[in-house]
């Protein structure tokens, strides 16, 4: 079969994405995102970015090939105070003029965390419900997102490609999916972006405060994320079309695993 045609035994979007994985398994990161933001058959994206550690990579990459492109940024309202002032000012100085913050509704959080502290006990409902759900929803009217996952952020991420399906309803891109640490320090350092404040501190990763501590030398750069659980992302696991909660299985034990939904981080 010709490679660069869609794959009949796939469904439409894994095909699609099959398709665009072997048109572009040669080139860049740049190469890949100018295709997905102007092709129309790619259809419409979102950046989804939580202005971290190494956010500004993506954002800077995507300031410069089409600015006018929508940013959501998911606000858990949990997150740290350099955050949400970091965000503010990188926006701003990449001119980025689509920024939409996102947050959970007030009526489910009044429901499901009144005083703030599920996190303390259920980490995935919190998580579902600061970050998962205002996701979805605002992904509504999108065919598709574009996160700053990279290969090397851990055997969750190991296998990802340039392009996904999620679940036959929208395309994951992910532009960053092959580059290293070094590719990333590289690029903040020879364009001059500004890094997180909290990078300083011992924050090589950073999602919200409860759930982030520093990194001591020689620990995993992810470490320090939901320290002392088994919980390594953000989102909702789909298997066999079943929500499950935990860390994903290992690949040889997934039979029947049809998406891994996560927020980018
Ligand atoms: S990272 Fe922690 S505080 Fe943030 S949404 Fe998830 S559980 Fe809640």
């Amino acid at each position: 079969m010709n490679a660069l045609l869609p794959d009949p035994a796939l469904p439409p979007l894994a095909a699609k994405a099959a398709s665009l994985n072997a048109s572009y398994r040669h080139h860049s990161a740049t190469d890949v995102l100018v295709r997905a933001l102007k092709d129309p058959e790619v259809g419409r994206l979102a950046l989804v970015s939580s202005f971290g550690a190494e956010s500004v990579v993506l954002l800077h990459l995507v300031s410069v090939i089409a600015p006018h492109t929508p940013v959501l940024f998911i606000d858990t309202q949990m997150l740290f105070p350099e955050t949400l002032a970091y965000q503010r000012n990188l926006a701003a100085r990449l001119a980025l003029t689509d920024i939409r913050v996102i947050r959970a509704d007030a009526g489910e959080v009044w429901r499901d965390d009144p005083d703030g502290t599920l996190h303390q006990f259920n980490t995935d409902a919190c998580c579902t419900l600061r970050k998962t759900v205002p996701l979805e929803r605002a992904l509504r009217g999108f065919d598709g997102w574009i996160t700053g996952r990279k290969r090397f952020q851990g055997t969750t991420r190991a296998a990802i490609e340039f392009f996904e399906s999620e679940e036959e309803k929208r395309l994951k891109v992910n532009p960053l999916a092959h580059w290293g640490r070094d590719d990333l320090e590289d690029y903040i350092v020879n364009n001059r972006l500004p890094r997180h404040p909290l990078v300083a501190r011992g924050y090589p990763s950073i999602g919200c405060a409860p759930c982030t501590s520093p990194v001591k030398p020689g620990e995993d750069p992810r470490a320090g994320r939901w320290r002392g659980s088994a919980k390594q992302e953000c989102g909702i696991h789909f298997v066999g079309g079943k929500v499950v909660r935990g860390p994903l299985p290992h690949p040889d034990q997934a039979d029947g695993l049809t998406a891994t939904k996560e927020t980018a981080a």
